[in-house]
């Protein structure tokens, strides 16, 4: 029987996520002597910004709801960039990215401006799009010596042009997406050349209150979803790393029980073999408002 195998990916998306969630996830995966790979937000924490979603995109509200947001972000987080001023996440917090890269963990860059990225991408003019990644890119060098090999989307949003800066950036690879095994992007008929290792299974928020799966039984739901060979789990530093901490902490218990072994995405990119081109697409998938970039068809 071939192995199972889990590559963590953990999307933070805030100050306070970065703050209080990142250190408490680094505190549970050396319990599980687990690796991961962190994707930081850099830039301003606009995270009230999001707020305005709740009028401009349908479903928001209730999954906000259903996932108690607030509860989990905090309220003076739901009023960065709207009635409190904006923090700098990556200048805040310098020695928290080295202190992850020290503990054996591969980090990349999440974005800039996690909420404009989210919301205005398909928008953005082109100079636009490679700014937000240049500055991100910038930062993280300063920080950590070295520069980034990987990028992964705010909210699986993405455009051919944000796919050309990547592939200029000379970045190893790319979790954009949402699909079932790596591949070269194919978007709007244009071939890119960085791989993708796309998420495969459901974040946390999408599944929560769906189908009876509750914070107590979320991690059964997981095992019955991992399948032989390669798993990608998108977790986030708010979510696993805040209040359903338990939660993850169970799931990582019932992988070293299995012998499901944990990698970081990085140890996945340089494993995969025989990686076909496909369509990416922007559409809609069950618990998540919005488009997110989905793996399509193959292309020859
Ligand atoms: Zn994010």
């Amino acid at each position: 029987m071939a192995e199972k195998i889990v590559a963590l990916k953990v999307d933070v998306d805030t100050h306070a996520g970065t703050r209080d969630g990142v250190p408490i996830l680094l505190e549970d995966m050396a319990r599980f002597a687990v690796s991961a790979t962190f994707y930081f937000s850099l830039g301003p924490d606009n995270s009230g910004k999001a707020i305005r979603r709740i009028f401009t995109r349908k479903g928001f509200l209730k999954k906000m709801l259903r996932t108690r947001a607030p509860s989990a972000y905090g309220l003076k987080t739901m009023l960065y960039g709207t009635l409190l001023p904006a923090p700098m996440i990556g200048a805040s917090f310098p020695d928290l990215l080295r202190e992850t890269e020290r503990s054996g963990h591969e980090v990349g860059i999440h974005c800039w401006d996690h909420v404009k990225w989210h919301d205005y991408l398909p928008w953005f003019p082109k100079h636009l799009t490679a700014m937000e990644l240049g500055r991100a890119g910038s930062l993280f060098e300063e920080i950590l010596g070295h520069r980034a090999e990987t990028t992964a989307a705010p909210g699986w949003t993405v455009s051919p042009d944000s796919l050309e800066v990547q592939d200029a950036m000379g970045l190893s690879y790319c979790s954009d997406g949402r699909g079932t095994h790596p591949f070269y992007p194919v978007m709007d008929g244009r071939r890119f050349r960085t791989l993708q290792i796309p998420t495969t299974m459901p974040t946390a928020d999408e599944i929560l209150g769906e189908n009876g799966v509750s914070p107590e039984n979320l991690h059964e739901y997981y095992l019955a979803q991992i399948r032989e060979g390669l798993n990608v789990l998108t977790i986030h530093a708010e979510l696993e790393g805040g209040i359903i901490r338990s939660s993850f902490v169970r799931l990582l218990e019932r992988f070293r029980g299995e012998g499901i072994r944990c990698i970081t995405l990085g140890e996945a990119a340089h494993q995969v073999a025989q990686v076909p081109a496909c369509q990416l697409v922007m559409g809609e998938i069950a618990g998540r408002a919005g488009k997110v970039a989905i793996q399509g068809e193959p292309v020859p």
